[in-house]
């Protein structure tokens, strides 16, 4: 039996035919027009007048940050459960990441721990949807209005996916995107941010491209980076995107289909599979093991390995970084459901090209690993 890799995009649609049309019209960089295209497709599809095609998921969360003019002294609330990329830039920024322990269910930031976490220094609220389930969105933009806080939404996890039929990526100030490989659509390395607001998009274009200044081009009165994404990466988006309905709901029969072959086994906690406001989009399927389960996350995934099967371990929690703990940061927080997320937690195979039969192999052996 061949090895099932933890991840496998699909291509097989228009990528080799836009990337031809790249390379035989020589429109390579990011002045190409599939970049225009990509950034207009996006922000339609979710509710957005602006996209701004960047080069991954990581530096659109960097600049929706620098857009938004976060900096040294400010506070902003933030999920611990999630990936570095999002503490990162609020660091990097000079700020102070307040951190929210996870929901056990849905294992999203509790929402209910965030008012009382509020500060005169907040700026800020960043929403993470985590793995497959929608933060609760609403109760966190009451907040943001009752205490004029900016919402920055990342959305990295999240394409075509809804909350109460509104779509994820159009909540709050900015919304920030990642297409590499393991997300629902991918550019190979890519990130999008989309708003609403005329002012940030041209903050986050300037801060994309170096702050180069229209009329004196080499003269910067501001500090920006090259995070500009190619239209070779562009082609493939656009490619992609065609198909995100489809994927959609591929990776949602996936997850079912999960679902039913593990549903009996009582010894771990599967993904839920809908909220009263959200139906599960399966990201990645996740699984927790019990406490009654002897064995650690590492021992589960090094059989699984055996069995030719990859998987890949939770995310580690923000105040558990050894990173920021030797910043000195995060010194007397303790998040002890989303602690238990990062020992207990790992994913199984859930990329767009599994195939059922893919599913149902990963799952016996894992009926072997824990019965
Ligand atoms: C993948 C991901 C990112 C980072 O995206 P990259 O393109 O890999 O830099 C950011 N946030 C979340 C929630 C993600 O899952």
């Amino acid at each position: 039996m061949d090895f099932i890799p933890v991840n496998e995009p699909l291509l097989d649609g228009n990528e080799k035919k836009y990337l031809n049309q790249c390379i035989d019209t020589g429109w390579i960089s990011s002045e190409g027009n599939f970049v225009k295209q990509f950034e207009q497709m996006m922000a339609a599809k979710c509710d957005r007048k602006y996209g701004i095609a960047v080069s991954n998921g990581s530096v659109a969360i960097d600049a929706a940050i620098a857009a938004l003019g976060i900096t040294k002294g400010d506070e902003v609330i933030m999920p611990t459960f999630t990936i570095i990329s999002c503490a990162a830039a609020i660091v990097r920024a000079g700020a102070l990441p307040i951190l929210i322990d996870a929901d056990p269910i849905t294992w999203n930031m509790d929402v209910n721990q965030i008012e009382s976490k509020i500060t005169p220094r907040a700026k800020a609220i960043m929403i993470v949807h985590i793995y497959g389930l929608p933060v609760d969105v609403d109760p966190i933009l009451e907040l943001a209005d009752k205490y004029g806080l900016f919402i920055i939404e990342d959305a990295a996890e999240m394409h075509g996916q809804t909350y109460k039929d509104r779509p994820c990526g159009s909540f709050g100030d900015i919304s920030t995107f990642s297409f590499y490989p393991n997300k629902h659509i991918t550019t190979g390395e890519g990130g999008m941010i989309v708003t609403n607001d005329p002012k940030l998009a041209e903050r986050c274009q300037s801060l994309r491209n170096l702050c180069f200044q229209p009329h004196k081009r080499f003269v910067h009165e501001e500090l920006g980076w090259n995070m500009r994404m190619s239209n070779l990466q562009a082609a493939l988006g656009v490619a992609q995107l065609e198909r995100l309905d489809e994927f959609v709901k591929r990776k949602r029969q996936m997850g079912k289909i999960y679902t039913k072959l593990l549903t009996d086994i009582t010894t771990i906690q599967l993904p839920l599979a809908k909220t009263d406001y959200a139906e599960n989009i399966y990201w990645v399927y996740g699984l927790i093991l019990n406490d009654e389960v002897p064995f650690d996350t590492e021992t589960a995934m090094k059989k699984l390995s055996e069995y030719k099967i990859g998987t890949r371990p939770f995310f580690w929690c923000m105040h558990e970084q050894p990173v920021f703990q030797k910043m000195g940061l995060f010194e007397k927080v303790s998040c002890p459901v989303a602690e238990k997320l990062a020992r207990r937690g790992f994913y199984v195979p859930s990329g767009l090209a599994l195939t059922e039969e893919q599913i149902g192999q990963v799952s016996t052996n894992l009926r072997e690993v824990l019965l």
